[in-house]
């Protein structure tokens, strides 16, 4: 059993998305992957059964639970379907840019429909010259008349072209640098707003990941999130929230395959015995577990110090260590994965080259693993810490 600091009413909820999880999106994992199709079926799913609504304050339609149990529904999820478990991740990602930022007004024509699940959203930062370094975003904002008109283009956006609202990241004053760049909500069918293509990809097949392009599109002024020229500030503290939702798909990917793995063990025979009876294979079951539950520990604690309120260095810091840990584990776990299956492993026929396919872009997007190293030594940095041995030692 692993560390379970939900509350009761926490554990109900998230009880009921493993169910879901099992009985109705795990017989179409495999389909979803095969076929690369965005798989409406389980939007609404998660509509019908107020999934959506995890993630949000009972005053917009949600369930007012904390973020702890959305972190784990999305882990549920992605134990058997990494594609069905970023819908919900990614519906958080494009929602807290308004949850953090967005007017009261915004707040209460958007949030609800978000909650509900009427409307999915998404989150367009990357550029195809810019992805770690974000500030070096190409694409312009320019006041005209009683709105703005936005120019250039977006790669690699989660939910391009299903998603009916954007949260677009643009510099509305390209000589100011990171103080330069303002956010915007901004809707499909904005004029001058198209998806311009969407990539085929190694893993999470059923997710779209598309090109935005902006030609004069003309946006409303009250479509500015947040203060002008404060995007990119943002645009970070959006990251600091949602990347632990990347780090729940990972885990969940993770500790997937470990249950996968000892299952096929317990029976799969060489030798004359089950091979999980071989001390080798006992071996990587025991790592796997372990750094599944070592990842988890992170995870949680995010979860639980945002629902404590806390905020700030603190937050980015643990925020940062739960990506890069449960990102590692979910990679290490599924390659080991395989390798418990043997040529079963490779074969489509099983699982795990899924969870291995799609174990590897949680090492990447919403910041690459380098760019967490670089924000967790970043806050060290900062800190000030008794030296354990005194100047004199140095
Ligand atoms: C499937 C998918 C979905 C995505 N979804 C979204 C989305 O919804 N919204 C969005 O805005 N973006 C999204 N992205 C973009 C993603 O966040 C970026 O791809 C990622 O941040 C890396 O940027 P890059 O690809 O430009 O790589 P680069 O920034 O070019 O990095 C290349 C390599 O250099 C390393 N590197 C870069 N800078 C440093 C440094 N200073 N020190 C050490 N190493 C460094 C990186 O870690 C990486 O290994 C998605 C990407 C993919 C593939």
């Amino acid at each position: 059993m692993s560390w379970d600091p939900l509350d009761a009413e926490q554990r109900a909820l998230r009880d009921h998305v493993r169910t879901l999880a099992r009985e109705r999106i795990a017989p179409r994992a495999a389909a979803i992957d095969a076929s690369g199709e965005f798989p409406w079926d389980v939007v609404e799913l998660f509509r019908e059964n107020d999934v959506f609504a995890l993630f949000h304050d009972e005053e917009v339609g949600g369930t007012g639970t904390g973020t702890l149990v959305g972190l784990a529904a999305i882990e549920e999820i992605a134990k058997v379907c990494a594609t069905s478990a970023l819908i919900l991740a990614v519906q958080e990602l494009g929602s807290l840019g308004l949850k953090l930022a967005g007017s009261e007004e915004q707040q209460r024509r958007w949030l609800p429909r978000l909650a509900g699940g009427e409307l999915l959203c998404a989150y367009a930062l990357t550029e195809s010259g810019s992805g770690s370094d974000s500030a070096a975003m190409r694409s312009t904002a320019r006041r005209d008349g009683d709105g703005f008109l936005l120019n250039g283009s977006k790669r690699f956006i989660t939910n391009a072209g299903v998603a009916q609202l954007y949260t677009v990241f643009a510099k509305t004053d390209p000589t100011a640098g990171h103080s330069g760049i303002s956010a915007f909500l901004v809707e499909a069918d904005a004029p001058g707003f198209e998806v311009a293509r969407v990539e085929p990809k190694m893993g999470i097949k059923g997710s779209t990941t598309g090109e935005l392009v902006f030609q004069d599109c003309r946006v409303p002024a009250e479509s500015l999130l947040g203060a002008e020229g404060e995007g990119f500030r943002l645009a970070m503290r959006i990251l600091d929230r949602s990347r632990p939702g990347v780090a729940a798909q990972a885990l969940g990917i993770a500790q997937g395959a470990t249950d996968y793995a000892l299952e096929y063990a317990r029976t799969r025979e060489t030798m004359g015995r089950p091979i999980a009876q071989h001390q080798l294979i006992q071996a990587k079951l025991a790592d796997m577990e372990t750094e599944c539950e070592a990842a988890r520990g992170l995870l949680y604690r995010f979860g639980k110090m945002v629902d404590d309120g806390v905020d700030g260095p603190e937050l980015t810091k643990i925020s940062a260590m739960a990506k890069l840990k449960c990102g590692d584990v979910a990679m290490a776990v599924t390659t080991e994965a395989v390798q418990i299956l043997g040529g079963y492993g490779y074969i489509k026929e099983y699982p795990v080259e899924r969870f291995m396919r799609d174990a590897k872009i949680t090492q990447i997007y919403e910041g690459t693993q380098e760019i967490q190293r670089l924000v967790i030594a970043r806050e060290m940095l900062k800190e000030s810490r008794a030296s354990l041995f005194g100047a004199a030692a140095r």
